[in-house]
């Protein structure tokens, strides 16, 4: 089975009981068993059903073996947000006195969120570059976990996931890398070597904007040593422990659950997935192909000057993602530029149906360092545009206006 046709058949089945072609919203919070016995079994694990959604429900269950399916883990933990599924991913295995290796430039809000692990006694660093080599000069005794993205945001730079797997299972400390840019059409980290995806569902897996979620999926594949990650000694079960730990000790005991009616959402989303992205990134590089011949300062993978041009084209398969950014000189006309614009929406996410624009050092990295914008190729006079299903034509004329307007 190909890529579309595995995202519409697998995992999928008309439902059992009424023959419904979609796939059934379950709004509950609890599940009845008919007697004492039969909880207790379901409770012990003896026999299959649900409990309470916290803890799983068939419409979180269904959203959660498609995702896996496509990006051929073992299994998938959906989460509220992405930030939940990053939280709950990392703490699953990380204790006081550990570090995490990261990638500089990380989605703002996950920078944010390790800058808070200080408070709990675990450390990050971040490779000073995207090479291997950087990852291996900042490497330390207390390494715990490299985590990285597929493409940078904003800055859209790439790194070797096969490479530096390599690195990280030398060092006996597995990748971790958040796939929500690229999504599974365009890359499968762990068919890279990675050893577990993260997504904020929220984007491009939904399309639509219209429900914030997250998923973790599991390779399966890494040795979890017993010394080293001491939370996974509990949970004996071999590929499955990481995913065993992080749906009971993460999102069943700090609560970061999937909303029933997002995994409902972001299922009917995910149907037209490949449909989608291979429009938006047709439409992507044909703009940054028409702002390159206009002499602007874009950047954006697709491009063969781009530095990670030939990466990217080897690790996306000749596709490479919604987001390209322009450097307008000043601030005050990166404002100009985006006030003028009729089309795209001044908006902080990604990942729409419509595009969508927006001045990154003003507002998504208004509280960040110097350091960590400089980290995040986040200037003053940066537009970041999240290019969307639109007629090319008219985003060409529409941004062409707005870089004349005075
Ligand atoms: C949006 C985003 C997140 C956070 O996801 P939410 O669903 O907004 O919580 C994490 N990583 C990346 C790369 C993102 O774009």
């Amino acid at each position: 089975m190909r890529f579309t046709t595995r995202l519409l058949h697998e995992a999928f089945a008309p439902d059992a009981a009424t023959g419904a072609t979609t796939q059934p919203l379950y709004q509950t919070s609890a599940f009845y068993q008919p007697t004492a016995e039969e909880m207790a079994r379901v409770f012990a694990g003896r026999k299959p059903g649900f409990v309470y959604t916290r803890v799983n429900n068939p419409t979180i269950a269904r959203f959660e073996q498609r995702v896996n399916a496509l990006e051929g883990g073992v299994g998938a933990v959906a989460c509220a947000s992405g930030m939940a599924a990053v939280s709950h991913a990392v703490l699953n295995i990380l204790s006081q006195g550990d570090e995490i290796l990261a990638s500089g430039g990380l989605y703002g809000g996950t920078s944010s969120l390790f800058r808070d692990f200080a408070s709990y006694g675990i450390g990050v660093r971040y490779a000073a570059g995207d090479s291997v080599a950087d990852f291996r000069a900042a490497l330390t005794e207390r390494t715990r976990l490299i985590y990285i993205e597929t493409i940078g945001n904003p800055k859209l730079d790439v790194v070797d996931i096969a490479a530096l797997s390599v690195l990280a299972h030398a060092h006996g400390v597995p990748l971790f890398v958040d796939n929500t840019v690229t999504t599974p059409y365009l890359c499968q980290p762990l068919a890279h070597g990675a050893d577990v995806v993260i997504h904020s569902t929220s984007k491009a897996l939904n399309g639509n904007g219209n429900s914030i979620g997250g998923i973790v999926v599991s390779g399966g594949r890494f040795r979890w040593d017993a010394a080293r990650f001491p939370k996974l000694r509990e949970y004996p079960f071999g590929p499955m422990s990481y995913l065993v730990r992080l749906r009971l000790r993460m999102v069943t005991d700090y609560g970061g659950c999937m909303a029933p009616f997002n995994a409902y959402l972001t299922g009917i989303g995910l149907d037209t997935l490949a449909l989608r992205l291979n429009r938006i990134t047709a439409n992507a590089l044909s703009l940054a192909t028409f702002f390159a011949a206009r002499g602007e300062r874009v950047n954006y993978p697709g491009l063969p000057e781009h530095p990670s041009h030939a990466l990217a084209a080897r690790q996306f398969g000749g596709r490479y993602g919604a987001m390209l950014t322009l450097r307008l000189g000043t601030r005050e006309r990166a404002f100009r530029f985006i006030d003028a614009l009729h089309y795209a929406l001044n908006v902080s996410n990604i990942g729409d149906a419509r595009t969508l624009v927006i001045h990154p050092a003003s507002t998504i990295f208004l509280h960040a360092s110097e350091e960590e914008k400089a980290n995040a190729g986040v200037t003053d006079d940066l537009v970041r545009i999240n290019v969307g299903l639109e007629d090319i034509e008219d985003l060409q004329e529409d941004f062409a206006q707005a870089l004349d307007a005075r």
